[in-house]
């Protein structure tokens, strides 16, 4: 898992955004579900201590707050979601949406076109049996 990986956010640079969890160790029971649960190595775990520590915290997507939400005790906490509708209003991101959109969904278009057409074709075929036979 590299950091190169998650070094952007819809091309703005992942360090300009303060998205990333933190840690009340008062509270946190040491359980380990969030240090296991994240797929992005954000987390590691001391066993000595045994608490999770944020090691990478731009690692983080931005927006997601899963390990907060399955924290048995509420000891994870996020920034204002909000901000990250800022984020993208201010760096203009959903014109790379779009983009992204037609590039990850265009094949499905090509996949309906094709099997109208297909479809199309068969209804033509019957049609022109059932004329053939009128005849
Ligand atoms: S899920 Fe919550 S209680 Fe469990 S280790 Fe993480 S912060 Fe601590
Ligand atoms: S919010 Fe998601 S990506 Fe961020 S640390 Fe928690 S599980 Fe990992």
């Amino acid at each position: 898992m590299s950091e190169k990986q998650f070094g952007e956010w819809f091309g703005v640079p992942r360090k300009e955004i303060p998205w990333y969890p933190k840690i009340d160790p008062a509270t946190c029971i040491g359980c380990g579900l969030c240090a296991v649960i994240c797929g992005r190595g954000v987390y590691s775990y001391d066993l000595v201590d045994k608490k999770p520590v944020v090691v990478k915290p731009y690692n983080c997507l931005v927006g997601c707050q899963t390990c907060a939400n399955l924290c048995p005790v509420g000891a994870i906490e996020f920034p204002d979601p909000q901000m990250v509708r800022d984020e993208a209003r201010k760096h203009k991101i959903f014109t790379k949406v779009k983009k992204l959109l037609n590039e990850k969904f265009a094949h499905q278009l090509i996949e309906t076109a094709k099997s109208y057409s297909e479809e199309i074709s068969s209804q033509e075929k019957k049609m022109k049996e059932m004329d053939s036979k009128n005849k």
